[in-house]
């Protein structure tokens, strides 16, 4: 398996060999890349961008502020879709707590 490290603009190559049970990683500059490869092996994330509709009828951007598992992303965005928000946010607002290990927050400042 080869992988493209996204930690830093970088982008070491990275290839995941099973020897034995075990992976071994190769290509990755410091533990960061390394880091990166075991979690998409094992379980891999990502941040979550989407919009919330407000209460006024517009839409703001808003993304989670960290990376949740693959598996549950489409759950991450049933919640964001039920959301409706109140004007006016800040960026780094909270906008809902605690949806599978992240907060969903404002990416944007809008009065
Ligand atoms: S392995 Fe390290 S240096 Fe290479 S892209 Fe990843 S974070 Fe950057």
């Amino acid at each position: 398996m080869e992988l493209t490290c996204v930690e830093c603009p970088m982008g070491c190559k990275i290839t995941v060999e099973e020897k034995g049970g075990n992976k071994e990683f190769f290509g990755y500059s410091c533990p960061r890349g390394k880091l990166y490869a075991e979690n998409e092996v094992v379980d891999p994330k990502r941040v979550v961008t989407s919009t919330v509709k407000t209460a006024s009828g517009e839409v703001i951007p808003v993304k989670t502020d960290k990376p949740v598992s693959k598996k549950d992303m489409y759950k991450v965005m049933q919640v964001i879709n039920s959301i409706t928000c109140t004007l006016p946010v800040k960026t780094g607002d909270i906008i809902k707590e605690n949806v599978y290990g992240a907060n969903i927050i404002s990416a944007k400042t809008v009065k």
